[in-house]
């Protein structure tokens, strides 16, 4: 399998990375993870056919993870699709984004393909096909709700995600909300780990990667603010793991089995 870093920014605009998206590649199937703002134009960087791809998962709501999501379908409408296209979410945020889409104006009736929003439940494996698997589970991202009181809880859940390629997992941790999140796969493990970078300090990042048991980290979620910072703490640090460390970049492309 291949993944492709589609975007590897924070929730600020840069002109130098773009929002949240992975794509995971498989035997000719591809899914995207998150699907930040202005996914379509950085998907066209790639070189990534809004047609070629199978399903999109969503971490979470923040418009960096989730708002290119209407303008990528409007690819798609626009290209012609005619494939199936699978939205997996939240189970408590199906509606929210059947919603929307109909904002943006796309009916299943004038897609010209068909569109499943699937829910997912937390801790219960999605199977994307060809041997491939993603576990979600909730993060502690926006569980304090900033303070708001009539929404549900449901509403601010956030996942990070163990993806599974028959015998290797590899761990994407999405956004969290402090350094125990990054914990929450560590009853498996994995050879690889693609984390965020903006929610956690180089101190505790160092602390995990050196209680892991990884053979490759890459960092994401890199703020244009924090990436100099970054890179010479890797410098620093690098002689000192097993792992290999570096941090992705937008187009980067690794290999995984
Ligand atoms: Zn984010
Ligand atoms: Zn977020």
């Amino acid at each position: 399998m291949k993944i492709i870093f589609i975007g590897t920014g924070s929730g600020k605009t840069s002109l130098k990375r773009n929002h949240s998206s992975i794509a995971l590649i498989k035997a000719g199937g591809v899914h995207l993870i998150d699907c930040g703002d202005g996914v379509s134009r950085a998907l066209l960087s790639a070189k990534i056919s809004p047609l070629d791809i199978d399903s999109i998962l969503i971490s979470h709501f923040h418009a960096d993870h989730a708002a290119g999501l209407p303008s990528l379908v409007t690819q798609m409408k626009l290209q012609h699709r005619t494939k199936k296209l699978k939205i997996f979410t939240y189970k408590h945020h199906v509606e929210f984004v059947a919603l929307m889409l109909e904002c943006a104006l796309l009916f299943q009736s004038n897609l010209g393909f068909d569109l499943e929003i699937v829910p997912f439940e937390n801790n219960c494996a999605i199977s994307l096909g060809n041997g491939m698997s993603v576990l979600p589970r909730k993060n502690s991202h926006i569980s304090e709700k900033y303070g708001e009181t009539k929404f549900s809880n449901n509403q601010f859940y956030s996942a990070s995600f163990l993806i599974q390629i028959e015998n290797s997992n590899l761990y994407y941790s999405a956004d969290i909300g402090n350094v125990e999140d990054l914990k929450i796969f560590c009853d498996f493990s994995c050879d690889t780990a693609i984390l965020e970078t903006t929610h956690v300090n180089t101190d505790d990042l160092n602390k995990f990667i050196e209680s892991g048991k990884f053979k490759r980290v890459f960092l994401t979620h890199i703020g244009d603010e924090t990436e100099i910072e970054l890179q010479k703490w890797i410098a620093k640090i690098r002689a000192e793991y097993s792992a290999s460390i570096q941090l992705a970049y937008d187009g980067f492309e690794i290999e995984i089995i």
